[in-house]
């Protein structure tokens, strides 16, 4: 279904998507999209960022909702890349998770996408789908990451976070997944499969 398949935000280099997926979050990605191009031209490194003024960033962060904690997370990220990578986003999952506010889910997002790396960003969507589709019986984000990893080769690992997601979005929603328009309604163990609704009939 997705041949072609990559996180909607847009970013010119690790940094902005590692700021941009901060930004994110309870919001939608074009709404990042809107806000990141300002932020960036104001304060294009991580030391300018690091140096901004919070009330300065919060106003051009606003729209994304929860405008002071994110300016708070993204200046605490901006100090600590400074202080101990010296603003280099460092390539390794041990090491990014390190970095204040990013988890392992934003550090694999930053690997997979800018890199190609094998790492698979466990979120909410990629949780349900391995659930229904039988893939894994863990609630622990890093064990379902293990599994999948059982499950994929590795050289398509990067790949999968964003299809799940996609597909989580497009088909099997969380609370009203189109199993009657599903193409892996035969494989898919999860009961009861949902009907087509009169209104699409
Ligand atoms: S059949 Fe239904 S529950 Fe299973 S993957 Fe498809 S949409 Fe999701």
């Amino acid at each position: 279904m997705y041949p072609e398949m990559g996180t909607a935000l847009d970013y010119d280099d690790a940094w902005q998507l590692l700021v941009s997926t901060v930004l994110s979050a309870q919001t939608t990605d074009d709404n990042v999209n809107r806000v990141a191009p300002v932020l960036f031209a104001t304060w294009p490194t991580p030391e300018d960022l690091a140096a901004a003024k919070p009330e300065e960033v919060e106003e051009v962060v606003y729209s994304t909702g929860f405008y002071r904690q994110k300016t708070k997370s993204i200046l605490a990220l901006a100090a600590d890349l400074v202080e101990r990578f010296a603003g280099e986003v460092p390539r390794d999952l041990d090491e990014m998770v390190t970095l204040k506010g990013v988890g392992r889910k934003t550090a694999s997002v930053v690997l997979a996408e800018v890199w190609g790396d094998p790492a698979i960003a466990v979120d909410t969507h990629v949780k349900r789908v391995s659930h229904r589709l039988g893939l894994t019986d863990n609630t622990d984000p890093v064990k379902i990451e293990a599994d999948l990893k059982e499950l994929y080769l590795k050289e398509t690992w990067a790949g999968i976070s964003m299809r799940f997601i996609q597909f989580g979005r497009d088909v099997c929603d969380a609370r009203k997944p189109r199993c009657w328009d599903c193409p892996l309604r035969d494989r898919c163990p999860f009961e009861p499969k949902t009907r087509r609704p009169p209104q699409e009939r």
